[in-house]
């Protein structure tokens, strides 16, 4: 049984820490810093073994270099994206076999945000970094556009079940977006109602399902009629392709203020 701690760190960040509860062995995903990851391994006696990086941004590999230089633990990530300390580049594998937790973690590429930007597949569940949020979507920093949306596209053909881990609490926010797209989406208005609840209680919003996101998360709904025409209205012109409409939506949030 594998139990998974989530450890905000910084403003709004997640890192993920897997534990396996038969043997204590962990395996971490992102720690943008290292000490509250060393504060919960040492408080428990878990042994970190494996560091995951999705992408290599500041605010997720921060505190590699410290747990590294603590545990020597391997680090995976993409060796297109500056990882510090990486020992195990993924080098196109589609997955890899982690003692610590005992189980077969499966890597999907999804470049956008970054050009090494991945995911990885736990069971059902997803960690999906800066790419797939809570309703809604990373800014593209390094890739272009239909590399976001094709990698948008592959995390929407997973399991309806999967639950999504994403890097950071921004739920509130996108939704808020979100409902200036679809303001008669009804499951958008609920979400946001329950959000806004959670918020005020201090409980996080991630992770979230699927199947939620795809209720609710514009950028994973523009083959949705009334999101197309809701992106035309704002920019005022018609668009003839999805990606188009993507591209729109994306510019549309970049500028959003709340
Ligand atoms: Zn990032």
């Amino acid at each position: 049984m594998i139990k998974i701690i989530r450890i905000p760190a910084f403003k709004d960040n997640y890192i993920w820490l897997l534990v396996n509860a038969r043997t204590k062995n962990a395996a971490v995903i992102d720690p943008g810093e290292a000490q509250p990851v060393l504060t919960i391994l040492e408080a428990n006696q878990y042994t970190l073994q494996d560091i995951l990086i999705t992408h290599h941004h500041w605010d997720h590999t921060g505190g590699v270099a410290g747990l590294f230089d603590h545990t020597k633990a391997t680090v995976y990530g993409s060796e297109k994206d500056a990882i510090p300390c990486l020992t195990h580049p993924l080098n196109n594998r589609t997955s890899i076999y982690l003692s610590s937790l005992e189980l077969t973690v499966e890597i999907i590429y999804i470049p956008g945000h970054t050009l090494g930007h991945v995911a990885y597949l736990i069971g059902h569940k997803l960690f999906c970094g800066d790419t797939l949020f809570t309703a809604g979507c990373g800014r593209i920093f390094e890739g272009s556009t239909l590399q976001m949306f094709n990698s948008l596209n592959s995390l929407k053909s997973l399991d309806l079940t999967t639950e999504v881990y994403c890097g950071h609490e921004y739920t509130l926010s996108n939704l808020r977006f979100a409902s200036q797209v679809e303001p008669t989406n009804a499951n958008t208005h609920t979400r946001l109602k329950t959000v806004t609840q959670w918020q005020r209680e201090n409980k996080a919003s991630v992770p979230s399902s699927l199947s939620l996101e795809l209720e609710t998360n514009p950028f994973l709904r523009t083959h949705i009629p009334s999101v197309r025409s809701s992106v035309e209205q704002h920019f005022q012109q018609p668009y003839s392709t999805e990606l188009q409409i993507f591209a729109a939506l994306r510019q549309w949030k970049d500028s959003f203020t709340y």
